[in-house]
């Protein structure tokens, strides 16, 4: 048994049999409402986590779960061998909305920018360039765990121990366009760049730098790839981060907040990206399954009566200039606040620490979460709204307060 957080009546479950291999904190959530999450206790956190970008339309919404019902209840699996209504609709629905020709479907991010490594590569096969093999990525990029995409990943912590990682992958300093020039040549099969990168801390591309990688590749003959897992379906302000940024790349990748909570990745691109994969060249089970695809639809059906995008832009705005009074408050422990729409980051100077925070808001009953070497991630979901957004920054005030005592009484002591 493990002490609540909040200090309330049940202890938590364990789960002893789970692997390892995450740090979960002690609550065991039974229900989700919106933006609240909610504990076995009956206690009521608000969450400006959303599964880390996950469920945009929050937790429960009853058109999504109506639309899963329905959907389990007619078809709930139907082999890739086979046409059926949910994944033909979705990749229409995502083509009108993004002005992409074709989709690939898988299960998650990570699968996703497996699909778009392989088809660079297979592209320059197609087209008789067989030494155009490298993917060039930027330097504290994350595209996933699986293997291709943990070689795409600028993180020698997430590679540590499972190595050979495939061969062929090349970093460029991220927003620096004069090594960008250098780094692409005729060998480059993609360029591949999270619009803002979210895992490393929230650190948004610069225009100029996505500007050249779009003249940089052309000229090169290489495939841009934008990473839109974390950034897309709206979390910038924009459905997708390159229309914010006007550039568009040859393919991008979705997952994450796709159909707000059930797994599903995809892959977007050009007619030309596209037909590099002829039948057999790359499959999955259970990419594209029909609740997955039903989910995502009413979603986005949903998004198109809500004008979510001018929400997330008030939102984002009043959640940052909530962040920069903290900042501005104790310059001491914290950056400048970063980010796009609701998309954000608080950097935590050292020797303070992001996780204590973390720790310290469970008690608030709020979630957050730490990204990078030492940043706050907020990342609620899309639908948060003022008054909810005030009260997670009062709990988020308590919370840093009572780590900076926790951190004095830590430092006076001598631990
Ligand atoms: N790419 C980006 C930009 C991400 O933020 C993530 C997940 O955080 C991934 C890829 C991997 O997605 P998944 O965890 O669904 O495999």
């Amino acid at each position: 048994m493990i002490a609540h957080p909040g200090g309330s009546s049940l202890p938590v479950i364990e789960h002893p049999h789970l692997m390892k291999n995450y740090n979960r904190a002690p609550i065991n959530f039974v229900r989700g409402e919106g933006v609240w999450l909610i504990d076995q206790n009956g206690d009521r956190y608000l969450d400006l986590v959303a599964g880390i970008a996950v469920c945009a339309l929050g937790h429960s919404h009853p058109a999504i779960v109506g639309a899963i019902a329905a959907q389990a209840a007619t078809l709930v699996h139907c082999s890739n061998l086979y046409h059926h209504e949910p994944a033909g609709e979705l990749a229409n629905k995502l083509a009108e909305i993004s002005g992409f020709d074709r989709v690939f479907f898988c299960n998650s991010g990570t699968e996703a920018s497996e699909a778009a490594i392989k088809l660079a590569r297979k592209r320059a096969f197609r087209l008789g360039q067989t030494d155009r093999n490298v993917i060039v990525a930027c330097t504290n990029s994350f595209h996933g765990r699986t293997l291709g995409a943990l070689a795409a990943t600028d993180n020698p912590k997430y590679q540590e121990g499972f190595g050979p990682l495939p061969a062929g992958f090349t970093f460029t300093p991220f927003n620096d366009v004069a090594s960008l020039e250098k780094a692409v040549t005729s060998k480059t099969a993609a360029l591949i760049i999270e619009p803002v990168q979210g895992e490393s801390g929230i650190f948004p591309a610069t225009n100029e730098f996505l500007t050249a990688a779009r003249e940089i590749t052309e000229k090169h003959g290489a495939l841009l790839i934008f990473d839109e897992i974390q950034t897309g379906m709206g979390r910038t302000g924009t459905l997708f981060a390159f229309e914010y940024y006007n550039v568009r790349p040859d393919v991008i990748t979705l997952a994450k907040a796709l159909a707000n909570g059930l797994p599903i990745g995809a892959l977007l691109c050009t007619d030309e990206a596209a037909g590099a994969l002829h039948p057999g060249d790359h499959g999955t089970t259970f990419g594209g399954s029909p609740v997955p695809c039903a989910a995502a639809l009413a979603h986005l059906n949903l998004r198109d009566r809500m004008n979510l995008n001018a929400h997330v832009l008030n939102m984002g705005h009043i959640l940052l200039l909530e962040l920069r009074e903290i900042a501005n408050a104790d310059r001491e422990r914290f950056g400048d606040p970063r980010g796009l729409g609701l998309m954000l980051g608080l950097p935590v100077m050292d020797p303070f620490s992001a996780k204590d925070i973390v720790q310290a808001a469970l008690d608030q009953q709020l979630l957050v979460n730490a990204a990078g070497s030492n940043t706050l991630r907020f990342v609620p979901p899309l639908i948060i709204n003022e008054e909810e957004l005030r009260e997670a920054m009062r709990r988020l005030r308590h919370a840093i307060a009572s780590s900076r005592v926790r951190q004095d009484e830590a430092t006076a002591t001598g631990h």
